[in-house]
């Protein structure tokens, strides 16, 4: 398809070409671009990410899934983490995000040009996608906040599986965070047991958030609540997010090259992380009640 050359001066020409927005964040964020270890998480799930910025590969025999292709400038440096855990970039199949905001989602024009992935995406951030980003309820202004229109392959659904070489992810609408914000389940097999993977899209409001008379978004209290709900009923023994920061990526990175038991198999983590999060999104809610009825 391309050459191993091509596609390197390519790259470098898309990092010389940086998103003004990558360039924005990679300043105030500067772990969202800093390179980390690629690692092997659990049998055949795999972080190909940045130091905050999660990105993680599913192989299978038939080509392999990634989820999330992250800033304009990841492509390169998830390329080459792909390459260090000795896959090959190109096999990449199938490209899932964990939902429509710049940081999880503006490589994805770039990845499927290089790949032909196919890519998959639940319908309510389907618009954001294909208009990058300016149909956002809380972004559509700010133009700092706009991607690379791409075009999806397959809209997903509540519930949807994708499938590919024997793995079957499940796709969670869990919105509120965005209108189609995704938890990515799957069970894996590892050392003779099975394991239930929990990949959070994001439980998390945003400052600015209305949650209170949006007229851009009037259901988002009542899907966060959804979403918490949500959250809370699925088995979780591998915790993982669309930042790294979520689970404690580096940490359990440091903890996992000592030796002993898989520090990503975390369920407390899980179940303390979500009743953080949701005792956050109540907070918020009450303040912004409280607030208006004043
Ligand atoms: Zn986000």
């Amino acid at each position: 398809m391309f050459s191993r050359r091509f596609i390197a001066i390519f790259l470098f020409a898309c990092t010389l070409f940086a998103q003004p927005a990558d360039k924005l964040f990679s300043q105030t964020n500067p772990d969202w671009t800093t390179p980390f270890p690629p690692h092997r998480i659990i049998g055949n799930v795999y972080y190909v990410g940045s130091k905050d910025l999660a990105a993680f590969l599913i192989t299978t025999p038939q080509g392999h899934i990634l989820i999330n292709s992250n800033l304009a400038t990841s492509a390169p440096q998830i390329r080459k983490s792909v390459e260090q855990l000795g896959f090959r970039f190109s096999d990449i199949k199938i490209l899932l995000i964990s939902h429509a905001h710049l940081d999880h989602c503006v490589g994805s024009a770039l990845i499927k040009q290089l790949t032909g992935a196919k890519y998959m995406v639940m319908d309510a951030d389907v618009p954001e996608i294909e208009d990058g980003g300016k149909n956002d309820f809380q972004y559509s202004k700010s133009r700092d906040m706009f991607y690379p229109p791409a075009k999806v392959d397959r809209i997903l659904h509540d519930g949807d599986e994708v499938r590919l070489g024997g793995v079957v992810l499940v796709a969670h609408l869990t919105a509120g965070h965005t209108k189609g914000c995704t938890t990515w389940t799957l069970k894996v097999a590892d050392n003779g047991k099975v394991y239930n993977v929990v990949i959070v899209g994001s439980p998390n409001v945003n400052p600015g958030y209305k949650l209170v008379n949006n007229a851009q978004y009037p259901q988002i209290a009542q899907d966060y609540e959804h979403t918490f709900r949500t959250l809370k009923a699925l088995p979780c023994d591998v915790f993982l997010g669309a930042h790294g920061s979520y689970y404690g990526m580096t940490e359990k990175f440091a903890q996992m090259k000592n030796g002993g038991a898989n520090p990503f198999i975390d369920p407390e983590g899980y179940k303390s992380y979500v009743a953080d999060r949701e005792r956050a999104f109540q907070e918020e809610l009450k303040r912004q009640q409280t607030k208006g009825a004043m």
